[in-house]
């Protein structure tokens, strides 16, 4: 470290400390900003959770989308808090969707990868909240099992889909058995929730429902409405599309390459025309793919509208806290890649809009870290249920009202644990700050459900970015002698985060 500035300095520096920072932009407001109520609630909060599958937030257009616009979605920032640090654990559906529930790592609820959930485990957000008297709801994708006791406990109502479910005509089972509706799966989804709102639902209690929709998963099946939305326009293609890999073995080792990787299934039988240069044919494929991919999210805007008219119509929307979010990020043709699991910005980053009029002020912007260890915490502090001990995360609650309290996590601990898989990634770990991240590649299989050995294999290696000069993680400068003193810091936060979450670091 050099001399002329102190330890402090230097973790303000490698991002690791960012005191007081991050209150000072989250003060920002990007829309006229509406006066707080300064009423107190006079009952406990309803909770609306919407959740999509795969949706990134540069899909959003509140985010900056180049390629699209979601003018419902945006309605929830526009009158609350839009978060532009929300991370994933671990960024694929199933550890996700257990991590948001329980409020744990998967190597402490046991989803570390495609295992099912133990639905009798108690430390689970539904559960409190019914405990404490609340009615609650599950509708849509599921995903984390079914049968035995893997099915959802805790809802009053739940309604989910088999497995992945499917765009066309879906069924939903219940502890009755299965149905299967006519439509499209995102209305469907919409349909049923709309349905419990209005007549299904304890209309004595404040309610929990949780509305998870399997738009925009692969295979990107658009609904007939929107099926030739984009057809006439060409989307811009991503910074990154032409990426090399060069000093980055495991991204190049993935087989998720839109340009590569993409079946027949995924475009829906369409082949690249004869006769095209390999320019026009890398760019046919990220064609078909990114537009099936947004109209998938067209209707999803469409499902959250409907939700909001609702809360609005019916006189709710001032006592219920509207999240929308997605189980992780995605590629969107960045890096040439579809899909997610690595802990790049595209896919860690979750998108995350809040809104509760009540507390939250209209238009805000935070740039504090949250992950989705500590949505259930969020959920439970503003129903006024205790967070049990067992939760790993922490509650958001002040630091949406804008009063972030001083020891505010500045860090952020990523894990992917399903080595190798359909497409091929290593298996890994690594810490974000404010500034850089560091990864380390240890590519082992652990007896993870799902975990296979890689193909072509990646020897162990790790990777340093600096996000303020690469934000697009282009250049691992972790062999570069300069950043030596950076490693340091940041190899001693993992460390630390990993005794924190009771995780234990591969050799
Ligand atoms: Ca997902």
């Amino acid at each position: 470290m050099t001399s002329k500035i102190n330890r402090r300095e230097f973790l303000i520096q490698t991002g690791v400390m960012t005191l007081g920072l991050g209150v000072v932009r989250a003060s920002q407001a990007f829309a006229a900003p509406l006066v707080v109520s300064e009423v107190p609630p006079r009952k406990r909060p309803n909770f609306l959770f919407i959740m999509a599958d795969d949706h990134a937030a540069h899909a959003i257009s509140t985010y900056g989308s180049r390629i699209n616009k979601t003018s419902n979605i945006d309605r929830i920032a526009m009158g609350g808090a839009r978060l532009d640090h929300c991370f994933c654990t671990n960024a694929i559906c199933t550890p996700s969707r257990a991590a948001i529930m329980t409020g744990q790592y998967g190597h402490i609820n046991g989803v570390r990868g495609w295992e099912n959930i133990d639905s009798r485990r108690p430390i689970q957000t539904q559960k409190l909240l019914q405990a404490a008297g609340y009615a609650t709801g599950m509708i849509g994708k599921w995903h984390l099992g079914r049968g035995g006791n893997s099915d959802p406990q805790g809802f009053d109502y739940w309604e989910v889909m088999p497995g992945q479910g499917v765009y066309d005509d879906p069924k939903f089972y219940t502890a009755a058995g299965e149905k299967q509706y006519p439509g499209y799966a995102t209305d469907v989804t919409t349909d049923l929730a709309l349905n419990w709102l209005k007549e299904g639902r304890d209309k004595d209690k404040p309610f929990y429902l949780c509305v998870h929709h399997k738009a925009p998963h692969r295979n990107w099946v658009p609904s007939a409405k929107y099926q030739h939305l984009y057809e006439d326009v060409e989307i811009p293609l991503p910074e990154t599309f032409d990426d090399d890999y060069a000093g980055r073995p495991a991204a190049a080792a993935a087989k998720m390459r839109v340009t590569r990787d993409l079946t027949l299934t995924d475009t829906k039988g369409a082949k690249p025309p004869e006769g095209l240069t390999e320019k026009e044919r890398r760019n046919w494929f990220y064609q078909t793919y990114i537009k099936d991919y947004l109209r998938c999210v067209q209707s999803v805007d469409d499902s959250v509208g409907h939700l909001l008219d609702y809360l609005e119509e019916s006189g709710l929307a001032q006592d219920t806290v509207v999240v929308y979010t997605s189980d992780q990020g995605f590629f969107l043709g960045d890096h040439d890649w579809f899909d997610k699991r690595f802990f790049y910005e595209e896919t860690v980053k979750m998108p995350f809009l809040v809104r509760y009029p009540r507390e939250i002020q209209a238009g805000s912007v935070r740039q504090q870290f949250l992950a989705n260890v500590d949505f259930a915490p969020t959920i439970l502090d503003y129903a006024g249920v205790t967070v049990p001990p067992e939760m790993q995360g922490i509650s958001g609650r002040a630091m949406l009202r804008g009063q972030t309290p001083r020891d505010w996590q500045t860090t952020f601990y990523y894990r992917y644990w399903v080595n190798g898989d359909e497409h091929n990634t290593a298996a890994h770990y690594g810490v974000r700050s404010d500034t850089h991240k560091l990864i380390y590649f240890y590519c082992k299989t652990l007896g993870v459900q799902g975990a296979t050995e890689l193909n072509p294999p990646v020897t162990p290696y790790w990777e340093l970015y600096d996000l303020r000069n690469d934000p697009h993680e282009m250049h691992n400068i972790y062999a570069d002698a300069a950043n030596a003193e950076v490693i340091g810091v940041l190899k001693a936060e993992l460390s630390r985060l990993q005794k924190k979450y009771n995780d234990e670091p591969q050799h």
